[in-house]
């Protein structure tokens, strides 16, 4: 029998679709935290720190709270909220801290920011976040000309951020974002074997976890799978993140080849906003409706609600009118029965 989801048709699995109710961006918020929520998948909304610093416009504060509010309400069980960067640099991103403090009010929800350093590390320990997330060129011209450090002086900067954690606050954990891993704008082609090194030398300087990202949207399923299977040899469980982008049409089906090699955690921005798109027409980010329904269709249990999911645009559509919105889930809307893997056996 071919049917799109293989469950539709199971009519016991469909009752307790039924039963099993969520709100949606009412309050107050009905949220269901990670202690009861069974997921296959994490997927990281990287939106409101990936997607607004590639914005020009300066989204509210409470703009940025309300588009949380929807996210968390959907079921998203991690967020990077911003990045503690120079605000005369990133204007956006000014007030993050604030932001920090509004997510941390959520239980269950991983409450992550972007550190380009330890200085914008000790500020995340301040505000209180959970996760701390620094970005790692692979390539050394792309490292330069975006930090002015290089690979070593990074991962110095690692080693230093780890000992602001271990003395102020251990239970956060230090995720490196090796970035380029899949070819760089700038010097081109990226030695695999300089990822597998810098994956495993940001773990040796400290960070529990190294993830890699194709910040240039170069990489195709072949290459990440094998990168992946590279890295995770090395580095086993503490292989992090898959960060991709869609810029040239790739984004899901990299997603599902570091699904393949064993990735379980997905950064993704809501509607795709950001991630610096290259070619037009293509988002940046991997849509996090699209990737929620490849999932969920699969199979796979994401712990997110697709139709809260596609309403969390409307806060994100209200404070930035103009801006494109990608997503070709929300365009179509769910197939004609579809069941949420979710929904199936989402809870415990
Ligand atoms: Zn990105």
């Amino acid at each position: 029998m071919l049917t799109f989801n293989h469950n539709s048709h199971d009519t016991t699995k469909v009752v307790h679709r039924a039963m099993i109710t969520v709100e949606i961006a009412t309050k107050p918020l009905k949220i269901r935290t990670k202690a009861t929520m069974v997921t296959d998948v994490l997927i990281s909304e990287v939106g409101p720190r990936d997607g607004l610093q590639s914005v020009k416009r300066t989204m509210s504060t409470a703009d940025k709270q309300r588009w949380i509010d929807a996210l968390v309400a959907a079921g998203i069980q991690e967020i990077e909220v911003g990045s503690f960067v120079s605000p005369k640099l990133l204007p956006q991103m000014a007030d993050t801290a604030q932001i920090v403090r509004h997510a941390l009010q959520y239980p269950g929800l991983t409450v992550m920011a972007l550190v380009p350093n330890a200085r914008g590390a000790q500020m995340a320990i301040d505000a209180g976040v959970h996760k701390v997330t620094l970005p790692v060129s692979a390539s050394e011209a792309h490292s330069m000309a975006n930090v002015r450090k290089t690979r070593q002086e990074m991962l110095a900067e690692i080693t230093k951020i780890a000992q602001l954690r271990d003395q102020q606050a251990p239970h956060i954990k230090i995720e490196a974002g090796i970035s380029t891993a899949f070819g760089c704008t700038i010097q081109g082609e990226v030695l695999e074997d300089d990822v597998v090194w810098l994956a495993q030398a940001a773990i040796a300087a400290g960070a529990d976890e190294s993830g890699l990202s194709d910040t240039t949207g170069m990489a195709n399923p072949a290459q990440v799978k094998r990168l992946f299977n590279k890295v995770r040899a090395a580095i086993g469980e503490k292989t992090g993140a898959a960060h991709m982008h869609n810029t040239r049409g790739l984004g899901l089906a990299n997603c599902l080849a570091a699904y393949d090699a064993g990735v379980r955690t997905f950064d993704a921005s809501l509607a795709g906003l950001g991630g610096c798109p290259y070619a037009p027409g293509a988002s940046g980010n991997v849509v996090t409706e699209d990737l929620t329904f490849m999932f969920e269709a699969m199979g796979l249990r994401t712990g997110i609600n697709l139709q809260a999911l596609i309403e969390a645009r409307k806060p994100l559509a209200e404070a930035l009118p103009g801006e494109p919105l990608y997503g070709m889930t929300p365009a179509s809307g769910l197939p004609k029965g579809f069941v949420a893997a979710t929904e199936l056996g989402g809870q415990p």
